[in-house]
């Protein structure tokens, strides 16, 4: 059963890509800058885009609308476990299948397959921004150490780094070499989630040749992953000095700006970035951060012990702000003691109006706040905290620290799951929904969820929240806060969604999903 997971067909180009002899001290892409910062693949957002929605009561009429649709445009693969995987798009290559669900393509061998069938489920993801790695640009590196054979295979072997190559190829007295090879080992540790072996890798590689560019941007962007982007900032910097016509280190120069509330600072970076070499990806950033910059010339700041409040001055009040901010802390405390690990630089918050919000997030209509790496919190019509805004605030926080704990890598249905249930909100007021759609089999499936919601209508919205809190609340019912916490710390190691629930609460998406629909229909079914 375990061997039919899907091979990710973006993750194997990053394999193959990495197969590639040696390195160079430039990199081509700044897609691989935008891979580090997101492993899901380049065109996504830098670190996170969680919104939570408005108007939680526009809710009947999409559940019904899922209910009664039989609209048919996306393909179901069965698989001979028993399992359904429905996809977007459905084709056959050789001797397996491809499908494509969002912006993700996938395969799996035609030997795993019972059959497939056209159509079955509502297609509820069209393409979104960007079509994901499927267009990476292609990394051809120098091939300046081509003597010294395939370094990647000799570094690494059997699925691991292998310390006595990596001390023998050291023992050669050659600084590049040593720093190459170091590199090849952090990246690989990164990559499979062991940060701070990849960091002790770095570090080492750094020791060879202190301004190395390449192993500065990973560095730099590592660090910005993982939540310490002030950290970035001076590995950033160093990589511009030492590469002043690289793109890639303006690029990740920005990120750690922008990370570190130095708007004016990343719009400065990310405009060299594209003048030394035209990318949509730096454009979005560059573009956001400008739109950014222009609605809040204006703003003031004030800080507290955890966070940065900026506003408009006329537009809140003293107190109020004082209510946030000690709103604010408290839902601190009160994650710090539910999840653990608490992010470790400030964290920033911003107050808008409702158009400025729209304005500078082009968010879904649907959203009610936004958590971007910055917390973003429209606050029209309001004067003091209300009991919605106080629950928009923690749930806005929340992903915060489940960004921070997850590495990143936390899919959204788990992150909008946990979110709303320590907001807290209760699966009840959709229960009885949420179970005829999970025993009429039209529910959104979980792994369709691994994709973003940013792109989803109003009403597809509306269901996918839905089952997100259905889906933690009953692993959080079931086994626990603790088990919750060890999802997110596997996935932060680096293993997949399903291993991670397998080795946790010992269910695939498929025995997850029927359990579901087993604990709603007992708790609210008719
Ligand atoms: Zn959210």
């Amino acid at each position: 059963m375990e061997k039919v997971v899907p091979e990710n067909l973006a993750q194997s180009r990053r394999a193959r890509r990495g197969k590639l002899p040696g390195i160079q001290p430039e990199l081509r892409s700044t897609c691989m800058v935008l891979a580090v910062l997101s492993l899901r693949g380049c065109m996504r957002s830098q670190l996170l885009e969680c919104a939570s929605m408005r108007l939680r009561v526009t809710v009947l009429p999409a559940m019904m609308l899922m209910l009664a649709s039989a609209a048919a445009s996306a393909d179901t693969i069965h698989l001979k476990n028993g399992r359904t995987i429905l996809a977007d798009h459905v084709h056959e290559n050789g001797n397996r299948y491809e499908y494509e669900i969002g912006d993700d393509n996938y395969a799996i061998p035609k030997s795993s397959v019972d059959r497939v069938e056209a159509g079955g489920m509502p297609s509820i993801m069209s393409s979104g921004p960007g079509k994901g790695a499927g267009n990476l640009p292609a990394f051809t590196p120098v091939d300046n150490l081509a003597n010294e054979g395939d370094l990647p295979n000799t570094i690494v072997k059997g699925g691991k780094v292998d310390s006595d190559a990596l001390a023998k190829l050291e023992g050669k007295g050659n600084a590049e070499l040593s720093a190459t090879a170091g590199f090849i080992a952090g990246k690989f540790e990164f990559e499979h989630g062991n940060i701070d072996q990849a960091r002790r890798y770095f570090d080492g590689a750094l020791r060879f040749q202190p301004e190395n560019s390449t192993v500065l941007i990973y560095y730099a962007a590592l660090l910005v992953r993982t939540g310490k982007a002030s950290q970035a900032l001076s590995y950033a910097q160093r990589a511009v000095s030492a590469a002043p016509q690289s793109p890639d280190a303006y690029a990740v120069l920005g990120y750690a700006q922008q990370a570190s509330d130095r708007t004016k600072d990343a719009v400065v970076s990310w405009k060299r970035s594209f003048e030394l070499r035209p990318d949509p990806a730096v454009k979005q950033y560059l573009d956001k951060a400008q739109r950014e910059q222009n609605v809040e010339t204006d703003f003031a700041q004030r800080e507290s012990s955890h966070f940065v409040l900026h506003y408009e001055g006329k537009q809140t009040s003293e107190a109020f702000r004082g209510q946030i901010l000690a709103g604010l802390e408290s839902d601190y405390d009160d994650l710090a003691r539910d999840l653990g690990t608490p992010p470790r630089d400030s964290i920033l918050v911003t107050l808008y109006t409702e158009q400025a919000f729209f304005d500078v997030t082009r968010a879904p209509s649907w959203s009610g706040a936004l958590n971007d790496g910055k917390l973003r919190i429209p606050i029209s019509g309001l004067n003091s905290m209300t009991s919605e805004l106080a629950r928009v605030l923690k749930h806005e926080l929340a992903h915060s620290f489940i960004n921070q704990l997850s590495a990143g890598r936390c899919p959204p249905w788990l992150h909008e799951g946990i979110a709303q249930l320590l907001e807290p909100k209760s699966v009840s007021s959709d229960g009885r929904q949420l179970a005829r759609l999970f025993k009429s089999q039209r529910n959104i499936p979980l792994n369709v969820l691994e994709g973003s919601f940013m792109r989803f209508s109003g009403g597809e919205a509306y269901v996918a929240y839905a089952e997100s809190l259905a889906a933690v609340s009953y692993i959080n019912d079931s086994y626990g806060m603790s088990d919750i916490q060890r999802i997110l710390q596997r996935l932060s190691d680096g293993s997949s969604t399903e291993a991670a629930l397998r080795a946790t609460i010992h269910s695939d998406y498929g025995q997850l999903e029927s359990e579901l629909g087993k604990y709603l229909g007992d708790k609210y079914g008719e």
